[in-house]
């Protein structure tokens, strides 16, 4: 290990997924993408962090899309070699009874002011494993419980047994999401009374010390989306020489839950928006949930022409993005749009080749790009073709929609069959694109190109979302339920608008949506006075965009959980 990473004191952050860069496909979907952005503001606010990750070889999956709009999944494999070095160090875990070796890759992350910092990622394919191990860390998110639980182990187990191995001092543990809090079981075992200090019936484990150096941040609204492992699988694959019954009270009766394991184990705990830790303090009564919003990477999400623009107008924007409040005086709007019409022009010739459909840069294009799964509701828009096709008649529109399902999320790919039917059935009055291959590339190219990013959970199932932060960026309002990060980001009229009602309970009901999109939005977009419009864009910089950035988000995290 490089001497200029470890002669100081690190936070260890710990997360299954990581979006490094576009190549590298190690990423899901939002989750990875805010690590990614993570690590990327803490490079460049020189915060001194470790990444600890699965070097995930054979990605999360390359997806295509057929005739019928049926998503194919193929490997994405990735050659680690090529981007990253292979470190001396191996450490080994017990799993299933065999001994696991695992050794490491580290990528070190350059940040865009010329910090630098490094990120393990986990690798089992060693020859001194069985095959069946070799392939532990080769499927983000793939195979079954056991499967997860065995990457788990080596997330949390072998993620901290590698960083002492190859010599960094950590002073504080951040886990992104409960995946990872398996770790919290080998600090328990670093830290364990001597067996005379323990009276009968009480913890070996010095709990205290382990939470003072734990965080938590909790990404999952339900309680069904948290990983949880029956207690034999635990003493079958995990077992070797935990107290159980001591497990048993920091995780949960019946099942491991590795949510409940992550709360009993950390300090600090919160949520990714203020309502989402709402919503989570209503979930896990007796524990104190604070709220760090979410944030993007400032120059990561940031289009060619909208980074020229704030560097002459707003120097020093990407390391203090609040320089972007002043957007509203000090950048003309002709400026703006400029900057605007040629992000825009780029997606329309992106879509030209990746699907040959010719969108129009004269008309309004509207942007829903985000994983498919039900909770997202990618189908609200298309609720009553009818009365869409009716708007678009006196106010022309189009649509550009991308996004992966994940390959056992039947109701998913349902969803990307059924927005590809209706694509086909609106040809001739409403040009619907559906692009494969949602990554990081095509996310900032939709986000930044579009006129409108649309928006549409069921609340309150959305913790934040963050690629409507994305759009802000690059000056493209929000059209959205009132949910996440947007129930903190929506002044309606200035930054974009709700869906729904805004000073009731957000309904959120297609029906919203069109009124909106017919008496609101698109009668602003064709006003003659398209300055009208262009302060909306600016609204979107000068109020999310210097707000929803992860450079604020990560300086919270340094503030409020690392220096406890
Ligand atoms: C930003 C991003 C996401 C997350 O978007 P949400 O709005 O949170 O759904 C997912 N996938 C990719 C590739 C992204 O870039």
């Amino acid at each position: 290990m490089p001497d200029e990473f470890i002669h100081e004191p690190r936070i260890a952050y710990f997360t299954m997924e990581i979006a490094l860069r576009n190549e590298i496909p190690t990423y899901a979907g939002g989750l990875g993408v805010l690590a990614g952005d993570t690590a990327r503001s803490a490079t460049d606010l020189e915060l001194q962090i470790v990444v600890v990750s699965l070097v995930s070889r054979s990605g999360y999956f390359r997806q295509e899309i057929d005739a019928n709009g049926r998503q194919l999944e193929r490997a994405e494999n990735w050659d680690p070699e090529k981007w990253s070095k292979p470190l001396n160090a191996k450490i080994a875990v017990p799993i299933d009874g065999r001994t696991v070796w695992i050794g490491a890759w580290l990528y070190v992350l350059e940040g865009s002011t010329g910090g630098r910092q490094p990120v393990l990622l986990l690798d089992t394919d060693l020859d001194e494993n069985s095959s069946e191990d070799r392939e532990i860390t080769h499927y983000l998110y793939g195979g079954d419980n056991a499967y997860r639980l065995k990457q788990e182990i080596v997330l949390g187990i072998g993620g901290v047994r590698m960083l002492q191995a190859v010599g960094f001092t950590i002073r504080h543990y951040h886990m992104n999401e409960g995946h990872s809090a398996l770790l919290g079981l080998e600090l328990m075992r670093r830290y364990t009374y001597s067996v005379e200090d323990v009276r009968p019936g009480e913890s070996p484990y010095d709990i205290p010390r382990v939470r003072d150096l734990c965080s938590f941040t909790t990404h999952t609204p339900v309680e069904a989306g948290h990983d949880r492992f029956p207690y034999d699988m635990i003493q079958r694959i995990l077992d070797n020489g935990f107290d159980i019954s001591a497990i048993k009270k920091l995780a949960g009766a019946d099942n491991l839950n590795m949510t409940r394991l992550a709360l009993n184990m950390s300090e600090y705990i919160n949520g990714v928006a203020k309502k989402h830790a709402e919503t989570s303090t209503a979930m896990f009564p007796g524990y104190k949930v604070h709220a760090i919003t979410n944030g993007v990477h400032p120059y990561t999400w940031t289009a060619e022409s909208f980074r020229k623009l704030y560097d002459h107008y707003l120097p020093g924007w990407c390391h203090e993005p609040q320089l972007l409040g002043r957007v509203d005086c000090c950048v003309p709007e002709a400026a703006i749009w400029r900057a605007h019409i040629e992000a825009k022009q780029q997606l329309v010739e992106k879509v030209r080749t990746i699907s040959g459909v010719s969108l129009s840069s004269d008309m309004p294009i509207f942007g829903f790009a985000r994983r498919m799964t039900a909770y997202k509701r990618p189908d609200l828009l298309f609720m009553d073709l009818e009365r869409l096709k009716e708007i678009a008649r006196k106010q022309p529109f189009q649509i550009v929609l991308a996004g992966k399902a994940h390959p056992r999320d039947g109701n998913g790919k349902h969803l990307i069959e059924l927005l590809c039917a209706h694509a086909r059935d609106l040809a001739g009055t409403i040009t619907v694109v559906y692009l494969p291959g949602y990554d990081m590339a095509l996310a900032q190219m939709l986000t930044a190109g579009v006129d409108v990013w649309l928006n549409t959970p069921l609340p309150p199932l959305e913790a934040s979302g963050t690629s409507g932060m994305k759009a802000a960026f690059n000056g493209v309002p929000n059209l959205s339920i009132l949910d996440g990060w947007w129930v903190e980001g929506c002044i309606e009229g200035v930054t974009g608008w709700a869906i729904g009602d805004i000073s009731g309970i957000p309904d959120g009901n297609a029906r919203a949506l069109y009124d909106k999109l017919e008496q609101v939005v698109l009668p602003l977009y064709f006003n003659n006075d398209k300055s009208r419009w262009i302060s909306v864009m600016k609204g979107a910089i000068s109020k999310n965009a210097s707000y929803f950035n992860s450079h604020r988000m990560m300086r919270r995290y340094a503030t409020e959980a690392y220096s406890r």
